[in-house]
């Protein structure tokens, strides 16, 4: 098999090749059909997180990802073969040749938060992708059926983002649901920003002001559905904001994380509201203390999602015919190329791999 590797951060992905392994235990073999390319992906590729205040960025490498590794969490593959372990009622509705979407969030499996079904709140990750090895590549080795979530005729290229911005995005606007009759203010209108878009239209959202300070991306917003979109670099952002949301913003998604989304998102909102903060960007805490209990404002943080919202999710894009975003496919040879397009701001939409 072939596959390409973080050999060292920051250094160019290395092209591998070795023999394909054969699933053992409860394992499965799939052959990768589409891999899609994540801006989390940059943060392993370059090793850590910017924490702001001047720390030291958050290694990943003192966080247990060890090279070299395979990236690549938002996978679909053709199943090729099942371990000798796995028994008939372990494959529910999966056999031979079915196309599959890979749940990447793995945790011990064995913890009160894995058994409860939230795996990707574990405290010994094994993450697709991340701690182990990924989707860029041909062919892949998933620890259980039971992550493979059956396509049943969805198209792996648009459907692999779902893996991760998909739930990401999904399980973030879970947080707000109760505010859906209200408009939604989203940052960032990347491939997140998007798929946030759609996905709130078909849970029954009013709709979203997106902001963004990249002008293409806000055109992209707009053309996907936004009720309107803003400037976040404007000196009056915060005064549009208001304007254009026509009544008391209660709940905001900040795809971004930065110190400016944070703090124009913590403004914009009114008493009692909710910042969801998703983006990695990095940087520190940018609110006064004081503002925080006499808005009375939420903030709460929202990681990717459990396999149940993933499950919950292809359900609703299959039942509501939820348009794809755009995506870019690339070959997977070109993956390293991907990442500089993804860190230089090039891409609009998803960048998605094929073998
Ligand atoms: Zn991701
Ligand atoms: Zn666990």
């Amino acid at each position: 098999m072939r596959s390409f590797q973080v050999a060292d951060f920051h250094a160019p992905l290395k092209e591998v090749e070795q023999p394909t392994p054969q699933p053992s235990g409860t394992q499965v073999l799939i052959k990768v059909k589409a891999a899609g390319v994540c801006h989390s992906d940059l943060h392993i590729w370059e090793g850590g997180y910017d924490l702001g205040h001047g720390r030291k960025p958050l290694s990943l490498k003192d966080r247990g990802v060890s090279l070299p590794r395979t990236m690549g969490h938002e996978t679909v593959g053709e199943i090729v073969a099942f371990g000798p372990d796995v028994k008939e009622a372990d494959k529910g509705d999966l056999k031979v040749g079915d196309v599959a979407l890979v749940y990447p969030w793995l945790g011990c499996g064995q913890c009160t938060t894995c058994v409860a079904g939230d795996e990707n709140m574990c405290l010994r990750p094994q993450s697709l992708g991340v701690y182990c090895d990924g989707g860029y590549a041909d062919h892949m080795t998933v620890r259980h059926p039971k992550y493979l979530l059956n396509l049943k005729g969805l198209d792996p290229v648009t459907t692999a983002p779902y893996a991760c911005s998909g739930v990401t995005t999904y399980s973030a606007l879970k947080k707000v649901e109760k505010d859906f009759d209200t408009p939604i203010v989203i940052f960032g209108a990347g491939g997140l920003g998007l798929m946030a878009l759609s996905l709130l239209k078909a849970m029954g959202g009013k709709g979203a002001i997106v902001v963004d300070i990249d002008a293409r991306k806000r055109d992209a917003a707009e053309k996907a559905g936004a009720l309107a979109t803003v400037d976040g670099s404007a000196p009056d952002a915060l005064e549009q904001l208001t304007k254009k949301a026509g009544e008391p913003i209660r709940a905001v998604i900040d795809l971004v994380g930065n110190a400016a989304t944070t703090q124009l998102g913590f403004d914009c909102l009114t008493k009692g509201g909710k910042l969801v903060i998703v983006g990695l960007f990095g940087g520190g805490a940018p609110w006064a203390l004081p503002l925080i209990p006499i808005k009375a404002i939420t903030i709460q943080g929202s990681y990717v999602g459990n396999l149940r919202e993933t499950q919950e999710l292809l359900d609703l894009v299959r039942a509501k015919k939820i348009p794809p975003i755009p995506v870019t496919t690339l070959p997977l040879a070109k993956a390293n190329d991907a990442l500089v397009d993804l860190q230089k701001g090039r891409l609009v939409g998803r960048a998605v791999l094929v073998p």
